[in-house]
């Protein structure tokens, strides 16, 4: 793999940190739904959909849509075989849409490039749609037994910690790589990777470390110098800026909603929308919002503001609401109580929640 390459000392405790990490594992190992028995081998694309569910979200959150799509397509050309509508659906809620979109490509091409088997190199994995250079790594280690070098946040951290590296993330990566690299065993190498990411999830944990449970305590040299908590040093993030844009709830007469679908490139492409502006730093002057309204309406500005904060930006939307005199082409018109059929993502479901809510009547005394 090229990453910036950094050399460090050889380390002449490895083995034993190695053999250590590897009987505390099978002592405490986490039970994953996508992880193997003890002795018995991966499936590869359990490994590969639940890497994927993974990125971005938490163990916790990713067991139910993990079980859900193994019953739904049991193998990878199941998945290949279905409508990309049907993933996208089956996807709600675990945001960041581009990898759905892109696990669909790459069930396509597993099945029709490779006969429905995943490549067990990292180079294989890492030319496959929607696999970067750490899930090619945990890939390559977890279902193939490579001794491939996988370094996610976790592994950062106990990297950092073990060998107390005081430069800070992220250009202390290449540092953490080698630190990794070089602990890495020939035996075992994809129960060692599970063995330090279940290690940085349950006991090296960000804040107040549980050392007296690490198999690496005796040798740890943040912990030996009693600053664990401190480490890794991160340098100053940019501020998220904010965005600012107006939606349009477009009520016809018979109570239904105006929805559309976005571009299928971009964040949330392909999904489903209330219309709205685009997506500025500047608010909106109502002139300029009404410009984008998607059909011709009287519109009357809803009480408050859906908050929403992407990875990179935080969104505030306005609400202007409607009864359109004219309604051709402009999108989809679906009863509230049937939205739920559509793949919306969180931001629209806010919305939505957030307009039914201030149309709702008030109470009768
Ligand atoms: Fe982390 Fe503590 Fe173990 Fe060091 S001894 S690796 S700080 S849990």
């Amino acid at each position: 793999m090229s990453h910036p390459s950094v050399t460090v000392q050889p380390a002449s405790d490895a083995p034993d940190l190695a053999a250590a990490m590897l009987a505390w594992y099978d002592r405490h190992r986490r039970v994953l739904p996508w992880r193997a028995e003890p002795g018995r081998g991966s499936d590869p694309y359990a490994i590969w959909l639940s890497e994927i569910m993974l990125q971005q979200t938490t163990v916790a959150t990713v067991g139910p849509y993990f079980r859900d799509f193994l019953s739904r397509w049991p193998t990878v050309a199941d998945l290949a075989a279905a409508d990309l509508d049907q993933v996208l659906h089956a996807w709600q809620g675990l945001g960041y849409y581009a990898r759905a979109r892109n696990l669909h490509a790459c069930a396509k091409a597993v099945a029709g490039q490779h006969g429905g088997v995943f490549p067990d190199t990292e180079a294989g994995l890492l030319a496959l749609p929607g696999i970067g250079a750490y899930t090619a790594a945990a890939i390559a280690a977890i279902a193939f037994d490579r001794p491939a070098t996988v370094l996610d946040g976790n592994i950062e951290r106990v990297m950092a910690r073990l060998r107390r590296v005081e430069v800070p993330l992220p250009d202390a990566k290449p540092i953490l790589r080698a630190h990794a690299a070089e602990l890495t065993p020939r035996r075992r190498p994809g129960d060692y990777a599970q063995a330090v990411m279940d290690l940085g999830a349950t006991v090296c944990t960000p804040r107040k470390p549980r050392c007296m449970l690490c198999p690496w305590e005796r040798s740890c040299a943040a912990h030996r110098a009693g600053d664990a908590e401190r480490l890794p040093l991160k340098r100053a993030k940019a501020a998220r800026p904010t965005r600012h844009g107006v939606a349009f709830w477009a009520v016809r007469p018979d109570g239904a909603i105006l929805i559309r679908k976005r571009a299928p490139e971009g964040l949330l492409g392909g999904l489903m929308e209330v219309p709205s502006t685009p997506w500025v730093e500047a608010r909106w002057a109502a002139t300029d919002a009404l410009a984008h309204a998607p059909v011709t309406a009287e519109w009357r500005l809803l009480n408050g503001s859906v908050g929403h904060t992407f990875t990179h930006f935080h969104l505030e939307l306005s609400i202007l609401v409607g009864t359109p005199t004219d309604t051709t082409d402009a999108g989809v018109w679906v009863r509230p109580e049937r939205l739920g059929e559509h793949a919306l993502p969180t931001v629209v479901k806010k919305l939505v929640k957030h307009a039914l809510a201030g149309l709702k009547p008030p109470p009768t005394p």
